[in-house]
């Protein structure tokens, strides 16, 4: 029988046992990424699940723009990075919110929207959830409107989705 695509991307992800820190399971997306099959094809199953119903993709730092940027493309709509603190060189909007220990701040440039474009936001793995929380309310904040969050891998033991609450999510592996 045929694998299934989240059987497929499973086969590509790469545990990496304490990194980068004590007892932090990595989730390496880059064997997906080197395999064009896979990596086309999950980039195909994203956009056909939101082709016509956005306006723009917004990706996270670092491998939300990875994935972010081919699904733009494969959409035929506009990219747009959320970026860590001073990386972004025109003017920017950001947003500090709570780490488990300490704080950090992200930001998007203040011209990306105008205010009532449909969003897909995306990153690679949803964890705790605040990053892509902070994230939807940087764009709630600047008036966009967040259609749904899009990421290769949930972590679904970790409080992600309810972080997200209202929100539509799609993972394409849900790791228990
Ligand atoms: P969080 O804000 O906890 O949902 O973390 C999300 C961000 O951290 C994403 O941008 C991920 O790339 C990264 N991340 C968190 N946990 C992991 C993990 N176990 N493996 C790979 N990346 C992770």
């Amino acid at each position: 029988m045929s694998q299934t695509l989240a059987e497929r991307v499973t086969a590509r992800l790469r545990d990496i046992p304490d990194f980068p820190s004590p007892a932090i399971l990595f989730k390496d997306v880059t064997p997906v990424l080197a395999d064009p099959e896979v990596f086309g094809a999950v980039i195909r199953d994203m956009a056909d699940r939101r082709r016509g119903s956005i306006d723009v993709v917004v990706g996270i730092e670092a491998r939300g723009f990875i994935f972010g940027a081919a699904l733009a493309h494969e959409l035929g709509v506009g990219f747009v990075p959320v970026r860590k603190s001073g990386k972004l060189p025109g003017d920017t909007v950001g947003l500090t919110y709570d780490l488990e220990y300490g704080t950090a701040t992200i930001e998007i440039h203040s011209d990306a929207f105008v205010g009532g474009e449909r969003v897909l936001l995306v990153d690679d793995v949803l964890a705790t959830g605040g990053t892509a929380e902070a994230a939807c309310r940087l764009l709630d904040q600047v008036g966009a409107t967040v259609v749904a969050f899009e990421t290769l891998v949930e972590l679904a033991f970790l409080p992600g989705r309810q972080r997200l609450a209202g929100r539509e999510i799609h993972a394409t592996v849900v790791v228990p």
